[in-house]
C-alpha cells in the first residue's frame, strides 16, 4: 500500500477533476493524505482520503479577486514563499512514497525534488508555454495586456520567484514555475485535440479527459421557454467577476422575444443593480449549470475550463468572452475547432453579441465540430486512464 500525498489550492476548479482520480486511488489500496482548505474537508473525506490543512497562517482567499495571469503567477509565489518551510518539514518527517500537486502548487514540485519523491502534476487548466501565446493574435494581445495593467504585478512577480530561489536555493527555471508547474507524469483533464500545440507535450503528459460530477446537489430551477425561442445561457464562472457592463450588453442584445435567456451573474453581482429587466429573462447568481445546459441552444460563457468542457459534452455551441489569458486559449481553441466564436470583451458591444449567436446558431460546421471535441474528450480515458498512469509511475518506481 503506497502513501500519497496531494497538495491543492482551495479552489473547486482545482479540486473537483481530482477527487474521482482520488477516489479510485484509495480503492485500489493507495493510502492519500490530501491538503486543501477547510471548505473541502468534507468532500475530500468522502473519497476515503485523509484530510490535512496546511500549516502555518497562510490564506488563499485574497487570490479570488486576482485579476490576471501575472497578478495570479504573483500570488502563487507568495503562497509558496508562506507555505515551502511547512510543506518541506513535513514530507522530510514522514516521507510519502509518491506525491501529487497542482499545476498551482509548486511546493509539491520543489518538495518532490528536494526529496526525490516520485510526483504527479494536475492540469485543471491546459497546460501553456510561450508558443500557446502565437497560437492566436488574441490571445497573444490577451497575454501581453495581462503584463500592462499589472507592471507592478511583473515586478512583484519577479521579486518574489527570485527571493523563493535565494531562500530555499531552487533552480528558478526547473522549480519555480508558479504557472504551470509539471512533474514526471502530468494528467491534464481534456483531450489532446483540444490542446494548442499539442506535439510540444510529449508522453509524459496524459491528455485524460474532463471528470465532471454530474451529482451534484444544486437547487433545480424552473425553465420558462415558449417552443419556438431560442434558449440562450449567459455565465461567467464563480471566479473571476465579470463587470456590470458586460450583463448589460446582454440585456440589450437579447431583448427579443425570439430568445428566451437565462444569466447568472455569479454572487458578486446583485440583479437588482442591472436596471430593468427584460420579461424574456430568468436573472439569478448562481443556477443549476448542468441541468440548464441540457436545455440550451447556445452558451455565452466566459471560457473557465469547466464550463467549456460541460458545454462541449452537452453538445451546446458557445461565444466565448475571455477575461483571462487561460480563458482566452480556451476560445481560441473553441473557434477554431467550430464549437463557437471568440468575442474580445473589451472590444464587446450588444450587436456583436447579437451577430455571433446568430452566426453560431446557423452554422453548419458547428455541430459537427462539437461532436469531435466530444469523441476526444470520451476517447481519452477519463480517471481509469489517470490511474493506469499514475500505477506505470508506481511500478517505475518500485511502489506497489
Ligand atoms: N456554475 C454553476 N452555476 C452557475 C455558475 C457556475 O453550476 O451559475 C459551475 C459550472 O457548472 C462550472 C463551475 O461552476 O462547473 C465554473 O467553473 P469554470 O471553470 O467554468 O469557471 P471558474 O469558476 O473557475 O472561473
Amino acid at each position: 500500500m503506497a502513501r500519497a500525498w496531494f497538495f491543492n489550492i482551495p479552489f473547486h476548479g482545482h479540486i473537483n477533476p481530482t477527487l474521482p482520480l482520488v477516489r479510485e486511488l484509495v480503492s485500489q489500496g493507495d493510502n492519500v493524505t490530501y491538503f486543501a482548505g477547510p471548505r473541502f474537508e468534507e468532500k475530500i473525506r468522502a473519497t476515503g482520503a485523509e484530510y490535512r490543512e496546511y500549516a502555518g497562517p497562510y490564506t488563499f482567499e485574497q487570490s479570488r479577486t486576482v485579476a490576471h495571469a501575472v497578478h495570479q503567477g504573483s500570488q502563487v509565489a507568495e503562497a509558496t514563499s508562506a507555505l515551502l518551510p511547512h510543506v518541506l518539514e513535513s514530507v522530510a518527517e514522514e516521507l510519502p512514497d509518491y506525491l501529487l500537486f497542482d499545476m498551482s502548487a509548486p511546493w509539491g514540485n520543489i518538495a518532490s525534488q528536494r526529496y526525490s519523491i516520485p510526483a504527479v502534476a494536475s492540469f485543471p487548466h491546459l497546460p501553456f508555454n510561450w508558443r500557446t501565446l502565437l497560437s492566436d493574435p488574441r490571445v497573444f494581445r490577451k497575454g501581453w495586456d495581462s503584463l500592462k495593467p499589472g507592471r507592478g504585478h511583473y515586478r512583484e512577480l519577479q521579486r518574489r520567484t527570485r527571493n523563493l530561489a535565494k531562500d530555499h536555493k531552487l533552480r528558478k527555471a526547473r522549480e519555480v514555475n508558479v504557472l504551470s508547474s509539471s512533474a514526471e507524469l502530468n494528467i491534464v483533464f481534456s483531450s489532446r485535440y483540444f490542446q494548442p500545440y499539442q506535439e510540444s507535450y510529449d508522453n509524459t503528459y496524459q491528455f485524460v479527459g474532463p471528470v465532471i460530477d454530474t451529482k451534484r446537489p444544486d437547487e433545480p430551477l424552473e425553465i420558462r421557454r415558449d417552443s419556438e425561442q431560442s434558449l440562450i445561457y449567459i455565465a461567467v464562472g464563480t471566479v473571476y467577476q465579470a463587470n456590470i457592463t458586460f450583463f448589460r450588453h446582454c440585456l440589450e442584445a437579447f431583448d427579443d422575444d425570439r430568445f428566451a435567456v437565462i444569466m447568472s451573474v455569479g454572487r458578486a453581482v446583485d440583479p437588482a443593480t442591472l436596471g430593468s429587466i427584460p420579461v424574456n429573462f430568468t436573472v439569478a447568481q448562481y443556477v443549476p449549470q448542468l441541468a440548464v445546459l441540457e436545455e440550451a441552444d447556445l452558451f455565452i460563457t466566459h471560457g473557465g475550463m469547466n464550463s467549456i468542457n460541460e458545454a462541449v459534452m452537452a453538445l451546446v455551441p458557445m461565444v466565448v468572452v475571455p477575461n483571462t489569458i487561460e480563458q482566452a486559449v480556451n476560445a481560441s481553441r473553441v473557434e477554431q475547432l467550430h464549437g463557437g466564436r471568440y468575442l474580445e470583451p473589451d472590444r464587446l458591444t450588444a450587436e456583436k453579441l447579437l451577430r455571433a449567436t446568430e452566426e453560431v446558431l446557423a452554422d453548419p460546421l458547428v455541430p459537427p465540430g462539437l461532436e469531435l471535441i466530444r469523441q476526444s474528450f470520451l476517447d481519452a480515458g477519463g480517471v481509469e486512464q489517470a490511474v493506469i498512469a499514475i500505477q506505470d509511475l508506481k511500478l517505475r518506481h518500485g511502489l506497489d
